[in-house]
């Protein structure tokens, strides 16, 4: 199963120091479910099991108004909060958007030097220009700036940047937030997880560069 998967995911972004042991969260969600899985708060990745994520219901009422339920999953579960990122996973998943036969899975991380780059003052947007090997794969988004650690504000600043729009399309595949992480999006944790280790890896040689 997928929430496997994004476990597995979460061990190798912690071994890539993209995290600390309690940093990032993950949410997947099926095209044909009105739900779907966050990782829950304050769980540490490296040990992070499936019957620990959260199970949130997408409740949809008449004239656009959305709002989310946490469902029952399982015994574990109900003893834990979902992520404190759970704004920013919900605005993404509400609405399938390109993904509407699909699965789409968010992938929120700190990458070193991803963060790095934009602590640095530059836009992870501007740097496909000079590695074009990059865009052939992910859309990079102008960066996010300076927005507090789970707030709505970091949620509405990620989703404008990424082009979300009200059917659920999402322009670009991955957001940088300054002074934070970044947030990717695609049909599976793995490819998700490329979005980012694509652009660290050019973020690490464009500083690399730098005298
Ligand atoms: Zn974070």
């Amino acid at each position: 199963m997928m929430l496997e998967t994004i476990c597995e995911t979460l061990v190798e972004a912690y071994h890539r120091n993209w995290i600390t042991s309690r940093d990032g969260n993950v949410s997947i969600r099926h095209h044909d479910r009105d739900h779907f899985y966050i990782t829950p708060s304050g769980v540490r990745k490296q040990t992070l099991q499936p019957d620990q994520f959260k199970k949130i219901g997408i409740l949809h009422q008449p004239v656009d108004r959305w709002s989310w339920t946490e469902l029952p999953y399982s015994d574990i579960s109900s003893n834990l909060k979902p992520s404190g990122e759970l704004p920013l996973h919900f605005g993404l998943q509400k609405a399938m958007g390109q993904h509407s036969n699909d699965v789409r899975v968010v992938v929120h991380l700190h990458p070193t030097y991803c963060v790095a780059a934009m602590h640095a003052g530059i836009d992870l947007s501007t740097v496909v220009n000079d590695f074009p090997e990059l865009s052939r794969y992910t859309r990079v988004a102008p960066n996010v700036g300076d927005v507090p650690p789970i707030s709505q504000e970091l949620a509405d600043q990620c989703h404008h940047n990424l082009q979300l729009d009200n059917d659920g399309n999402i322009y670009y595949d991955i957001v940088g937030i300054k002074g934070h992480g970044v947030v990717a999006i695609d049909t599976s944790p793995w490819r998700a997880f490329e979005h980012i280790e694509r652009l660290e890896h050019i973020c690490k040689i464009v500083l690399a560069s730098r005298r």
